[in-house]
């Protein structure tokens, strides 16, 4: 049977010339493959399965969010017996709910906090997260486990953008290359995992009873327009810090001679909520003033 280290030089080798996340078709292929339909049983055992054939001596890095695919993962990881241990990334938008939840439920998660706040990194970069350009998930929330082998939660059917995501993969974006990345549910539905907790009653946030279909950061760009004004209502601290820290970027553009069209942190918050086809102009104006370090 080949080595650890083995499987992954030929795992490596199928990456050579990749610039960003890329799958690599595990070496026996049928044990990671769904056949559909697959019972719940079929995916959790085959979920397990892959937990143990890449266990890396040292250990997984468990990326941990404390939603539900993440408890989910974090229980798989629990039943598998591999070594590993849990990380938190804190992002300081984080719902203090979300914050209790993990730290009540998994006093063993270890929390890291980051280098730059979301404050500092709005003035730095001289503009507000956007969509397109989403800078603070790279430094905020995408960091550590450098050099490791990372477990998430992933999920194909979590939308447009992971629906190509893979069993295994490779990271080679710019500040993490080479990170190796393990998505043991990748091919979970939704209600899999609901199953899932239900039947192992693992603890879930108290936000997804009060209708959050998905946890992390609020206000997040990503979310759209309406879920941010609706996150505002509900962190209205949240949002006072983004208009000040919108204040000093705008004041920021100003001093570097940069085009601006808004006045006050307010203006630029009111602007940021708008819907993506309105600020298509004024997002690409900004986008050519980005900082890229
Ligand atoms: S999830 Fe959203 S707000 Fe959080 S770091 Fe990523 S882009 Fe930024």
């Amino acid at each position: 049977m080949a080595s650890q280290n083995e499987k992954l030089n030929n795992v490596s080798d199928q990456v050579a010339s990749l610039t960003t996340i890329e799958a690599v078709e595990p070496q026996n292929s049928t044990a990671f493959s769904l056949t559909s339909p697959a019972t719940l049983q079929d995916k959790v055992r085959i979920s397990i399965a892959r937990l143990q054939e890449f266990e890396p001596p040292e250990g997984y890095y468990l990326a941990f969010s404390g939603g539900k695919d993440s408890e989910v993962i974090l229980d798989l990881a629990k039943k598998s017996g591999v070594k590993f241990e849990a990380h938190y990334n804190v992002t300081n938008v984080d719902p203090p709910e979300l914050v209790r939840h993990i730290k009540r439920n998994h006093p063993e998660v270890i929390f890291h906090l980051p280098a730059i706040s979301m404050w500092q990194l709005i003035v730095k970069k001289r503009m507000p997260p956007t969509r397109i350009v989403r800078y603070c998930c790279e430094l905020l929330k995408e960091h550590g486990g450098e050099g490791r082998f990372i477990v998430t939660g992933v999920r194909a059917q979590e939308s447009r953008n992971r629906k190509n995501r893979q069993v295994v993969e490779l990271c080679y974006t710019r500040n993490v290359k080479g990170k190796r990345i393990l998505n043991p549910i990748v091919d979970w539905l939704t209600v899999d995992v609901w199953a899932y907790t239900r039947l192992n009653d693992l603890p879930i946030c108290e936000l997804y009873m009060k209708g959050y279909k998905r946890l992390g950061c609020q206000l997040c760009p990503y979310a759209g327009c309406k879920t941010q004004k609706r996150e505002a209502m509900a962190y209205p601290w949240i949002k006072e810090r983004f208009i000040k820290a919108f204040d000093k970027c705008v004041k920021k553009r100003i001093i570097d001679g940069l085009p601006t069209e808004w006045k006050t942190g307010q203006e630029m918050y009111v602007w940021w909520l708008t819907k993506p086809k309105t600020k298509a102009e004024k997002l690409k104006k900004l986008s050519e003033s980005f900082i890229y370090d």
